[in-house]
């Protein structure tokens, strides 16, 4: 049995113990509604929520929804509390060389300015099999 945290869309907060790592999320037990598994404080250690890391946030107006304002906003806040992490502890913020390419072969891993572009292109067409 894992113990997790488990947070219903009333966001009542609870404890419960699965099976499995691929149990079903158990129904919340104040008010019955679905929940959804929240990042357990064990795995979290001491560390803060860094949030999404730079490569996983968006790139494109498809991944804002179509510049949605409310889509913006929430990157917006996503990416100033990310900033004021990284201004804190400067190891979070990763390779910060810009990014050439994000797309097709390199959705993975984003050609970087400085990267070798062969060795940079034959590892991503390796990657992907
Ligand atoms: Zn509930």
């Amino acid at each position: 049995m894992i113990l997790h945290d488990f947070q219903c869309e009333q966001k009542h907060r609870f404890e419960a113990a699965l099976p499995s790592m691929h149990a079903e999320n158990p129904r919340c037990p104040v008010c019955e509604s679905p929940t959804r598994k929240l990042m357990s404080a064990i795995h979290m250690g001491n560390a803060a929520d860094a949030g999404p890391s730079r490569e996983q946030m968006p790139h494109s107006w498809q991944g804002i929804g179509g510049a949605h304002p409310d889509a913006v906003a929430h990157w917006r806040k996503k990416i100033e509390k990310r900033e004021k992490l990284e201004e804190k502890y400067p190891e979070l913020a990763g390779d910060r060389r810009p990014v050439l390419a994000h797309e097709g072969i390199f959705a993975n891993k984003p050609l970087r300015a400085g990267d070798d572009i062969q060795k940079a292109t034959r590892e991503a067409l390796s990657d992907q099999g």
